[in-house]
């Protein structure tokens, strides 16, 4: 089992000087989690080249995590990423793209209290995860995806959303079922783990376009506001983030912005503020607009992995009708 720490939380020690949690140096977690050496996993260790407060991810670091993954991918059975919870859903749906054809289990976890506190909930989470990873079914990888372990819940990582930030139970997935909840003994929720795909050889593919951008709805919202966003030079694609089953405002000013974006070639992808069910575009009049001049419909999928896929599917196509194509598709069940 190989473990990718990244930072977070998890790690992190208070720093009398700045007064505020940094992350320290992983080589001490064995110290402070002994019991890892009771479980029957070969494990080894790997730490980013600088290790963060995950509020500092980027694309270029989730090509470092590919990248590790892909250099040690048939050297382990499973994998397991160390990483702050504030963008962990984010990097796991990321990682879901770059990862193409994964056939093993790349579980993401982390604390909302750090490994040294003694109530910390990092122990379990870490064990959880290592055994998770290293769970297998007739002889095969039991996860083979991306998920992230939280507070007794595995979760499809492009499905997850941080919900939490001071109870335990810090991500959600409010549009697709739990993978597997561990109480007394791991329970799997088989028919909604991905199946094994012996057909294509895994491989890593990180190439993210973030020239994008994300417009958050609001009653009141100004034109100056919209255009600043949908002007910026260069953006190629943007997250509408509507209301409800995918609703905006109707003004004239406001649509003639819409269709101008279009019209210079800007894809537009349709995501809903509400975390649980779909933008249907068309169910409202407030909607049927969007669809019509050509926006693109979000389905259920989650902001994380919205914005993460909008990258990712500009960084593979410069023609826009293929990556409106892969927008509404499934790549890897980030939506239904
Ligand atoms: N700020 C931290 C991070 O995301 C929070 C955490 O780990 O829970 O890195």
């Amino acid at each position: 089992m190989l473990v990718v720490y990244t930072g977070g939380t998890f790690g992190m020690v208070y720093d009398a000087k700045s007064k505020a949690l940094i992350p320290f140096d992983f080589s001490q977690v064995l110290e402070l989690v002994p019991e890892i050496l009771r479980l029957d996993i070969n494990i080894k260790f790997i730490s980013l080249p600088t290790v963060i407060d995950s509020s500092d991810m980027n694309p270029e670091i989730w090509g470092q995590m590919a990248q590790i993954i892909f250099e040690n991918y048939y050297l382990y059975d499973g994998f397991v990423v160390l990483h702050g919870t504030d963008t962990m859903a984010y990097s796991a749906s990321a990682l879901s793209f770059m990862l193409q054809n994964l056939d093993k289990p790349v579980i993401f976890t982390g604390a909302q209290l750090p490994i040294g506190v003694a109530r910390t909930d990092a122990r379990e989470n870490l064990m959880t995860s290592l055994e998770l990873a290293a769970a297998q079914e007739n002889g095969r990888p039991a996860v083979p995806e991306v998920a992230i372990y939280f507070n007794a819940q595995l979760l499809r990582g492009n499905r997850a959303k941080k919900k939490e930030s001071s109870q335990l139970n810090a991500f959600r997935s409010e549009n697709y079922p739990v993978l597997a909840e561990a109480g007394v003994t791991i329970e799997f929720n088989w028919p909604y783990i991905k199946k094994h795909v012996d057909s294509a050889p895994f491989q890593i593919n990180t190439r993210f376009d973030t020239r994008v951008g994300i417009l958050k709805l609001f009653p009141g919202i100004g034109r100056a506001v919209v255009r600043a966003v949908l002007e910026t030079p260069g953006l190629r694609g943007v997250i509408l983030e509507t209301f409800g089953a995918g609703n905006a405002p109707t003004e004239p000013w406001f649509l003639e912005e819409i269709a101008l974006a279009i019209g210079r070639g800007t894809v537009l992808f349709n995501v809903s503020q509400c975390d649980g069910g779909r933008v249907t575009q068309g169910y409202y009049q407030t909607s049927r607009f969007l669809g019509e001049v050509g926006v693109v419909s979000g389905g259920d999928i989650t902001l994380e992995a919205a914005i993460t896929k909008l990258m990712f599917c500009l960084g593979q196509n410069t023609d826009n009708e293929v990556v409106k194509a892969l927008l509404v598709s499934t790549i890897v069940g980030e939506l239904t």
